[in-house]
């Protein structure tokens, strides 16, 4: 129930775009979703760990807003728990032939953010991975 709290009392646009896409879909999964269970602080540690990595190996930079940063590490932490994969919180993922596959393909760090958005808009889509300095 807290994701589903944390969907409707969230200041942050992105996050109530984010959860107005999915609620209906996923609603009884999201219910069983418990923010406070070992198993997603568990899975929470590892998407951050694989973040952190992305950032290193890439050279890209983390967005100066930690709310931007927090609320992708969440959905991320969410998809995979949900379905296995790192899928982009920013877009639908759909089960097709009974397997889970995002809009665009989008399984972070996408090829879009990768060969498109940071190097010509300056961030991804989301907006938790920018430019690096070099
Ligand atoms: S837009 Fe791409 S790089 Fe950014 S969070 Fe989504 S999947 Fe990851």
């Amino acid at each position: 129930m807290q994701v589903l709290d944390l969907c409707f009392n969230t200041n942050l646009v992105l996050f109530k775009k984010i959860c107005y896409h999915k609620l209906k879909k996923d609603y009884i999964m999201l219910r069983a979703l418990d923010m406070n269970s070992e198993e997603f602080k568990t899975e929470k540690e590892k998407t951050e760990k694989f973040v952190n990595k992305v950032v290193e190996s890439k050279g890209w930079k983390f967005n100066e807003d930690k709310e931007i940063v927090d609320t992708i590490i969440m959905g991320l932490t969410r998809n995979k728990i949900l379905y296995g994969k790192r899928f982009c919180p920013c877009f639908m993922v759909e089960e097709v032939d009974g397997k889970f596959k995002s809009t665009d393909d989008r399984i972070c760090p996408c090829k879009p953010a990768i060969e498109d958005e940071i190097p010509n808009k300056g961030m991804c889509h989301c907006g938790i991975f920018i430019k690096g300095d070099n």
